[in-house]
C-alpha cells in the first residue's frame, strides 16, 4: 500500500537515512527539520503518518509537536511515531502520553519501523473510510451535530480485558504482574472470561500451539475480527515477526518481556480500539437514527425520498414502473380523544406491523408522520399496487387491534390512495401529489377504500 509519510528530524543523516527505507518500500517521503515545521506541513499536507524525533534543538521538541498535532481536529487522526534514544523508558513513556501511536528507539531496527509502519497504516485507511463516511452523513444531515461528541476524547480512558494465549508460566507471570494493575487479564484455558477481551497477547513461541493459527482464526472470526493483538516473538526472529504481522498481529514485543515497554504498548493499542470502536459504533447509530422512525421501527420520509427518487427517474427513462400507497388511519383523532395518546400509539405500532406483513419484502414501507405511511412498491404497475392496498386495507378492518390495558378490542379502518409513475415526467413529489389526491378521495367516498390513480399518460 503506497502512502505519504512526514519525517521530522533536526539530523540530515537520520531523515536520509529514513527516506531510504521508507522509499525503498514504495513510500512517499516529506521531510522537516524541526518541531513547528512539521507540525505546519503536516496541517498542510496531511500526511498518512508521521515519524517524529524527540529532541529537536532550537524550538519545540517532538514531544510537544505530537500534543499539537493532536490537539488539531485536522491533524490529530494522523498516526505518529515517536522516535527516541536507545533504552530511554521515560521518553517512551512521555511520548505516549502526549498523545504519539507509537515509539520506536534508535538505531531503528528495519523489522521494527516496517511492522509499526504497516500496522498504523492499515489504521489509517480504516479510519480515513469510516471519517469519510461521517463527513458524508454530515453533509447529507444524516448526522446531527450532537452526536459529535469526539470519541478521541473518550478513548483516553484505557481500562479492558486482555485475553493471554501462552503456555510459558514464567511469561504469563509476567505478563500478568505487568498488565493486571490496569486491566482485567484472563489467560486463555484457565480462568473465566470476565467478557470480550479488548486485546490478545500470543505468544509466537508455544510449544503446545501453534501461535499463527491462533492469529489467523482471530482475524477472520466475526467477534474477533477487530480485536487488537500483541503478538510475543523472539527478538532475533525476524521472519516470525514478519509473518506474525503479515496474518494481522497488530503489534509485536520481544522477549523477555520489558514490562514496562508490555504495559505501554496495551495502552496504545486498546485505546486504538477504543477509537475506532467508538467511530464505528456512531456512524452505525446515526445511520440507524436517521432512517428509522423511532416509534414503529419504519423507514422514515428521508429514506423513502432517498428509495423513491431513483425509482421513479428509472421508470421514466422506460424501466420498470414503481407504484405507491399513501395509507392514512381514519378517525385517527377520534380514536386518540376517546381512549388516549398511548393506545394511540400501539395502534400505529400494530399496524406498521401488519404494514409489514402484507407488503413484500422488495416494497419499502415508510411512516411519513402521524398517522400517515407510505409504501414504496417497486416493479409494480398500478393495477398491481391497488390489488395490493386493497390486501392491507382487509388485513386492517377484518380484525381489530388490541391495545394493552384496554379492555376490548378497537376496529380501525384505513383508507388508501395509489398512484402509479409510468413512463411520464412527473416528479416525485407530483407522484406522491397524486396518491395524496387519491387518498383524499377515498375519504370524501367514506374512508375505509382504495382509490387508485394511473399516470396521465398511461390513463
Ligand atoms: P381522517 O379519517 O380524515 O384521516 O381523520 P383523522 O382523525 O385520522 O385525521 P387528522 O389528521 O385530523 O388527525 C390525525 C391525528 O393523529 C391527530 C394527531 O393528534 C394524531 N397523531 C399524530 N401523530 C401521532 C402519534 O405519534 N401518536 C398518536 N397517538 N397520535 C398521533
Ligand atoms: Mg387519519
Ligand atoms: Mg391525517
Amino acid at each position: 500500500m503506497s502512502a505519504r509519510i512526514l519525517v521530522v528530524d533536526d539530523l540530515e543523516a537520520n531523515r536520509r537515512l529514513l527516506e531510504a527505507k521508507l522509499g525503498a518500500d514504495y513510500y512517499e517521503v516529506l521531510t522537516a527539520q524541526r518541531g513547528e515545521e512539521g507540525v505546519q506541513l503536516a496541517k498542510r499536507e496531511k500526511p498518512d503518518l508521521i515519524l517524529m524525533d524527540v529532541m529537536m534543538p532550537g524550538g519545540i521538541d517532538g514531544y510537544e509537536a505530537c500534543r499539537r498535532l493532536k490537539a488539531m481536529p485536522e491533524t490529530r487522526h494522523i498516526p505518529v511515531i515517536i522516535l527516541t534514544t536507545l533504552d530511554d523508558r521515560d521518553n517512551k513513556l512521555r511520548g505516549l502520553q502526549a498523545g504519539a501511536e507509537e515509539f520506536l528507539t534508535k538505531p531503528i531496527d528495519d523489522v521494527q519501523l516496517m511492522a509499526r509502519v504497516k500496522s498504523l497504516l492499515s489504521l489509517k485507511v480504516v479510519i480515513d473510510e469510516l471519517r469519510a463516511r461521517e463527513a458524508n452523513g454530515k453533509r447529507l444531515g444524516v448526522i446531527d451535530e450532537d452526536l459529535r461528541n469526539d470519541p478521541l476524547e473518550q478513548h483516553r480512558l484505557v481500562a479492558g480485558n486482555v485475553l493471554v494465549v501462552d503456555d510459558n508460566l514464567t511469561q504469563i507471570k509476567s505478563i500478568k504482574a505487568a498488565l493486571g494493575v490496569e486491566h482485567r487479564v484472563t489467560v486463555m484455558g484457565q480462568d473465566e472470561a470476565e467478557g470480550p477481551p479488548d486485546l490478545c497477547v500470543v505468544s509466537m513461541t508455544a510449544r503446545s500451539f501453534d501461535g499463527f493459527r491462533v492469529i489467523a482464526r482471530m482475524r477472520s472470526g466475526e467477534a474477533t475480527r477487530h480485536l487488537p493483538i500483541l503478538a510475543v516473538v523472539e527478538p532475533d526472529d525476524k521472519q516470525r515477526a514478519n509473518r506474525a504481522l503479515e496474518l494481522g498481529a497488530h503489534d509485536i514485543i520481544g522477549r523477555p518481556i520489558d514490562e514496562e515497554e508490555l504495559v505501554a504498548r496495551a495502552r496504545t493499542l486498546m485505546r486504538r480500539k477504543r477509537y475506532m470502536d467508538a467511530l464505528r459504533h456512531r456512524l452505525d447509530q446515526s445511520l440507524e437514527l436517521a432512517i428509522t422512525d423511532q416509534l414503529t421501527g419504519l423507514y422514515n420520509r428521508r429514506f423513502l425520498m432517498g428509495q423513491l427518487t431513483p425509482l421513479a427517474q428509472r421508470a421514466q427513462c422506460g424501466g420498470e414502473a414503481v407504484s405507491i400507497m399513501v395509507v392514512d388511519i381514519d378517525h385517527f383523532k377520534r380514536l386518540n380523544d376517546t381512549y388516549g395518546h398511548d393506545v394511540g400509539d400501539a395502534v400505529l405500532r400494530d399496524f406498521a406491523v401488519r404494514l409489514g406483513t402484507n407488503t413484500r419484502p422488495s416494497d419499502f414501507a415508510c411512516r411519513m408522520g402521524g398517522e400517515e405511511f407510505v409504501v414504496i412498491m417497486p416493479r409494480t404497475t398500478g393495477d398491481i399496487g391497488c390489488l395490493a392496498a386493497e390486501r392491507l386495507r382487509r388485513s386492517v378492518c377484518g380484525s381489530p387491534f388490541v391495545a394493552p390495558g384496554l379492555g376490548h378490542p378497537i376496529e380501525v379502518t384505513v383508507s388508501i390512495g395509489v398512484a402509479a409513475s409510468e413512463e411520464s415526467d412527473e416528479s416525485v413529489d407530483a407522484l406522491l401529489k397524486r396518491a395524496d389526491e387519491a387518498l383524499y378521495e377515498a375519504k370524501n367516498a367514506g374512508r375505509n377504500r382504495v382509490i387508485g390513480k394511473t399516470s396521465p399518460r398511461a390513463a
